[in-house]
Formats: structure tokens, sequence, C-alpha cells
């Protein structure tokens, strides 16, 4: 049996790495363009967080993340991005090679809502 109320400050904290982190994340895709360096550190900042407070989130932050080396991918700078068989977006690393799948559905097609 543990003391009443931890959980509900866990919860408010839950909910403030949240949005700390997601808001790394959209500062980390900003300045990728211009500061790549930074925007890696940013990228894995807002991953400790995640891992920390147990953050999810969806594929539209997700997506900026490779799979095998867990660092900052953006399309067009360190990230390759093309269309396989299949309606499968394939998303190449340019730091570790690997290869992101993302199987797109019809009603997942318009990434940008
Ligand atoms: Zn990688």
């Amino acid at each position: 049996m543990s003391a009443g109320g931890r959980s509900v400050k866990k919860k408010e904290a839950k909910k403030e790495a949240a949005r700390v982190g997601a808001t790394l994340i959209e500062m980390a895709v900003a300045t990728a363009p211009t500061d790549l360096d930074l925007a890696k550190a940013q990228a894995s900042l807002a991953r400790k967080v995640m891992l920390k407070f147990n953050v999810r989130y969806d594929w539209s932050l997700r997506r900026f993340f490779c799979h095998g080396c867990k660092g900052l991918i953006f399309p067009g700078i360190n990230a390759r991005v093309r269309l396989g068989p299949g309606k499968m977006l394939l998303v190449t690393c340019a730091e570790c090679s690997y290869v992101n799948r993302k199987k797109l559905s019809k009603s997942r097609l318009n990434i940008q809502r």
C-alpha cells in the first residue's frame, strides 16, 4: 500500500513532460535545417523525457526518430524518403542506414492535416 495523492502528482508530471517533449521535438525539427547538431541534442533530450515519463507520441512526432540509432532523422537532411511497394513509406537514416518502414493506409495518407 502506498500513500494516496502521489498518483495525481505523477499524472500531472507526465502531462507536463509530454508537453515539454513535444515542444522539444518541434524545436528540433525547426532547428534541423540550420543547425543539425543542436537539433540532434534537442531530439535526444526529448527522447530522454519520453523515456523517463513513459510518454508516447503518435507517428506525426515519432517519425522524426530513427528506429535504428534512436537519433533525429530529418527528411532531406539526414534521411531519405522513398515510396516502396504496397504503399510503404521508406525512410532511410543517413546516420546508421536503417530503413524505417511505415505502412500507409488510405486514411493516413494525409500526413499534414
Ligand atoms: Zn539511424
